[in-house]
């Protein structure tokens, strides 16, 4: 007959914390990981607009030094800006 002494359960009671409360902490961190490593991922790759966006060419307004998209350029408002209004 195993001896349940008191004492003795106590220390069962707290192995089995240890190890209940040890595997949630390890479930806990791999699942921030699993997240983080998404998270990067989903960067790396970006946002499927952005990837899909071709470049645009910018010109530089020569009154007032903005870059402006060289398609549909607009004047910044200044009498001597050469783009169109
Ligand atoms: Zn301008």
């Amino acid at each position: 007959m195993p001896d349940f002494s008191l004492g003795k359960l106590i220390v069962l009671g707290a192995i089995i914390a240890v190890v209940w409360y040890g595997w949630k902490y390890a479930q806990r961190v791999e699942q921030v990981r699993r997240a983080l490593k998404e998270e990067i991922d989903r960067r790396r790759a970006g946002t499927p607009q952005a990837r899909n966006r071709p470049a645009e060419d910018l010109v530089k307004c020569t009154a007032c030094g903005i870059y402006v998209p060289a398609q549909g350029a607009r004047a910044c408002g200044r009498a001597d800006c050469p783009w169109p209004r």
